[in-house]
């Protein structure tokens, strides 16, 4: 399977497979700083004083002098004031040049729209928009099982969907696909599941199916009430969610046409994703993996790093896992009508359409395609749209 994929040639792509498990393993064998990492504060007081070339008794006197409590500067005192959640709010009262052009530059972002879109379009990552907020509010929230010092750390990207049965023909090209929509923060002995569990995708919570005859009908399942089976394919395995009984194996299908031997395909193995979780898997880093959803609502999946769990910068409690770090900037649909309004509907086959799909917002919708005693005009199917600005 690696040779029909070409890994070999594509530089961005980690040549060795990672297991999260080994590779914890192999590390605490060949080095000595395992035992380190369980650092006391005795520890840490003998490592500052031969760091600092200095006697215990003055790296006591030290600590001591840079307690919190000794701030006595006016600024000093109030600095709690000026942290809120993350972000570091700027002093009003200093004559320093720098605080006046950053107090400058915030209220011009706030106010002129034409520099905060140039500076937007300046910054080199501006399709990411940073969870820093959520991650403060996450770990307020709950008081849980903390996570093991010598716990791995992966960070996961889930990308746009490659395929959507919404959009067909024309529409079908244009679509961007090769963007990164989420990143997740998990640990090793996470299930499986719990990442499936937190990719959001707009197929999942669209409602399924020609509502034409019916618009004002709202109350109908959504896509993961009625399709809730899915799969994730990683290093020639198919990890199928089989939590709900009513669940498919999506992967039967694809695994009778893999094995035929003219296909130099291979063997390709299955397990249940609830019973799998991050140390048991072998990935490449960089190396594009598969996540199925919806029938045919496919994600690529990419693993970008794998670390220990820093105390002084990730939070223990298992709960907060896995962490939203970012997501893309997602800009909303205008209805095709009037350029206003948010898109609600999508409609096929009405030969009273210039375009297809044509979206609607609900006004439109109803006004164009209805008359006043709610008859449908003409044939036409509608689905409904959830516009993507909408997901979190
Ligand atoms: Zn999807
Ligand atoms: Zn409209």
């Amino acid at each position: 399977m690696d040779d029909l994929k070409d890994i070999h040639r594509r530089p961005w792509i980690d040549p060795q497979k990672t297991n999260v498990r080994s590779f914890v393993e192999e590390w605490k064998q060949k080095t000595e700083l395992a035992s380190d990492l369980e650092m006391t504060s005795k520890k840490l007081k003998k490592e500052a004083s031969n760091k600092l070339n200095m006697s215990q008794d003055e790296v006591d006197k030290l600590e001591e002098h840079l307690k919190i409590d000794n701030l006595t500067d006016v600024m000093d005192k109030d600095w709690s004031s000026y942290v809120v959640g993350n972000y570091f709010q700027c002093p009003q009262n200093l004559s320093l040049k720098c605080v006046e052009a950053q107090l400058e530059h915030s209220s011009r972002c706030e106010t002129d729209s034409r520099y905060r879109i140039a500076l937007e379009r300046s910054l080199r990552y501006r399709n990411d928009k940073f969870m820093i907020n959520m991650t403060s509010k996450r770990k307020s929230r709950y008081n849980e099982e903390c996570l093991d010092i010598m716990e791995t750390m992966l960070v996961v990207q889930i990308f746009c969907p490659h395929h959507s049965s919404h959009y067909e023909g024309e529409g079908k090209k244009h679509r961007a696909t090769l963007l990164p929509d989420q990143e997740l923060l998990c640990y090793g002995s996470q299930s499986l599941t719990a990442l499936r569990d937190m990719i959001i995708c707009k197929m999942d919570v669209n409602i399924p199916g020609d509502c034409g005859d019916d618009p004002n009908n709202f109350d109908r399942p959504i896509g993961s009430e009625i399709y809730s089976s899915s799969f994730f394919f990683i290093d020639n395995c198919f990890y199928n969610d089989m939590r709900k009984i009513t669940n498919m194996d999506y992967s039967e299908v694809i695994r009778s046409w893999a094995s035929r031997t003219d296909r130099g395909i291979g063997i390709l193995r299955h397990a249940k994703m609830e019973e799998c979780c991050f140390d048991d898997l072998n990935f490449r880093l960089g190396q594009p993996y598969l996540y199925v959803h919806q029938g045919d609502c496919e994600h690529m999946v990419i693993f970008t790093d794998v670390r220990l769990f820093s105390p002084q910068g990730d939070c223990p409690l298992k709960a907060t896992y896995p962490l939203l770090l970012k997501t893309r900037h997602r800009v909303s649909t205008s209805c095709f009508m009037c350029k206003l309004k948010t898109a609600k509907w999508m409609v096929f086959g009405n030969d009273r359409l210039p375009d297809e799909p044509f979206l609607f917002c609900q006004d439109c919708m109803m006004q164009f395609n209805y008359t006043k005693e709610g008859e449908k005009i003409g044939q036409f199917s509608a689905y409904s749209f959830l516009d993507e600005s909408a997901l979190l």
